[in-house]
């Protein structure tokens, strides 16, 4: 699966990372499960890693040195503290939005606007290294924060989890990152929970 913008998330294949964020800068935070609690889960934790999440994504695979690796763990942290706080109703920290205005100050200078007869058009350079992948989720977090309804920016009710998405259902009600995972584990959960509790 590849991000082409504005979409719907998918079912991927079990040997695929998973993309159920709706939005590439939150399937980025995703990299990290269980954000601040007991047992956080990295798939990002070195530039090859992180390389091979962003061919997933991106269906490209960019040359990352260790620098840029830093770099990006950094944005990450930035964007899941905002959009951790906006999906609770919280207010951002101002660190976090601050350096989310940076990055995005910094890829809107690589922006390439071409106008033609049919009208004009931004261009990304392709992701093909880390400040690439960089520009590019900085500004799909522009755009998540610019066009996505703040409501529909959710965190993932599983146990232990905290994944982030963005819920595109009709009326709102997703509350799982994938059903087929959290959803069915908390339904298991909460079954023993009351089979003891009747106990
Ligand atoms: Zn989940």
């Amino acid at each position: 699966m590849v991000y082409t913008g504005f979409m719907s998330p998918e079912q991927p294949s079990p040997s695929e990372p998973q993309l159920v964020g709706g939005f590439a800068c939150l399937d980025f935070c995703n990299t990290l499960s269980g954000w601040g609690g007991p047992g956080p889960r990295e798939r990002a934790g070195d530039p090859a890693a992180l390389a091979a999440w962003c061919a997933h994504a991106f269906g490209e695979t960019p040359w990352i040195d260790r620098e840029e690796w830093s770099r990006l763990i950094r944005l990450r942290a930035a964007l899941h503290a905002v959009f951790d706080a906006i999906a609770v109703q919280a207010e951002p920290p101002a660190e976090a939005a601050f350096l989310l205005q940076q990055e995005v100050a910094e890829a809107a200078a690589r922006r390439r606007l071409t106008v033609t007869a049919a009208g004009g058009a931004w261009q990304d350079p392709p992701p093909v290294d880390g400040s690439a992948v960089r520009h590019r989720l900085a500004m799909d977090a522009l755009d998540l924060l610019l066009r996505g309804e703040p409501a529909r920016l959710k965190r993932c009710a599983g146990h232990d989890c905290a994944w982030l998405f963005y819920d595109r259902s009709k009326n709102a009600s997703r509350r799982w990152c994938l059903m087929a995972d959290c959803g069915t584990t908390d339904k298991v959960r909460r079954f023993r929970q009351r089979q003891r509790s009747g106990a």
